[in-house]
């Protein structure tokens, strides 16, 4: 199996590209985000836990996304693989996922980081919130909230990646077919 992270801030254009490549290289594309707001949109007690932090625009609780994630590998039969978005978003994830891939005697594939600067960031997600109609995308605190946790903890990432070769930038300024291209040249690498 292939294990891509799709990393980036918030806004970055994770989940707009995880789609095309997905069914571009037949990958299960799991977005923690999304299963997150699932739950909420079922009433679940999960998800009215996850709520009350996603409205403020802080991370739920690492063993909340981890058993999500576990779920989606065990789930899956068909994919040659899953790209992850959104997760890991922490050090500590990242350690339980490392653990998790190894009880499954599988490793991480690479890291496919999209690099843009705040002031986009920003411009995107005011974008977003027009269309999608996120409680998360529309409040300006909460916007600078999330890029805050993104730069405290899950930038930190990035040195934790680098350190296993499997990490690899890509410029995510552009239009989404031009940030396309790119992943696709990078993934076709691997
Ligand atoms: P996203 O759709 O990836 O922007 O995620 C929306 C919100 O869900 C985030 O702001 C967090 O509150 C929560 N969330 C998503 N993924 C994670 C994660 N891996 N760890 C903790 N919280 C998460």
């Amino acid at each position: 199996m292939k294990y891509y992270i799709l990393f980036g801030p918030p806004g970055a254009g994770k989940g707009t590209q995880a789609a095309p490549m997905a069914q571009r290289f037949n990958l299960r594309h799991i977005s923690t985000g999304a299963l997150l707001r699932a739950e909420i949109a079922a009433g679940t007690a999960l998800g009215k836990e996850a709520a009350v932090l996603i409205e403020k625009g802080c991370l739920v609780p690492d063993e909340v996304v981890e058993g999500m994630i576990e779920s989606a590998f065990n789930a899956e039969k068909e994919a040659v693989g899953f790209i992850l978005d959104g997760f890991p978003r922490t050090v500590s994830q990242a350690r339980d996922l490392d653990a998790l891939l190894a009880r499954r005697g599988e490793s991480l594939t690479a890291v496919v980081s999209l690099i843009i600067p705040d002031s986009v960031v920003k411009e995107r997600i005011a974008g977003r919130a027009a269309i999608e109609g996120r409680a998360d995308d529309a409040k300006p605190e909460v916007i600078e909230n999330r890029i805050r946790t993104y730069h405290e903890k899950t930038e930190p990432l990035i040195a934790y990646y680098k350190e296993t070769g499997k990490y690899h930038e890509v410029p995510a300024e552009g239009t989404i077919e031009e940030v396309g291209a790119r992943i696709n040249e990078l993934v076709d690498r691997f």
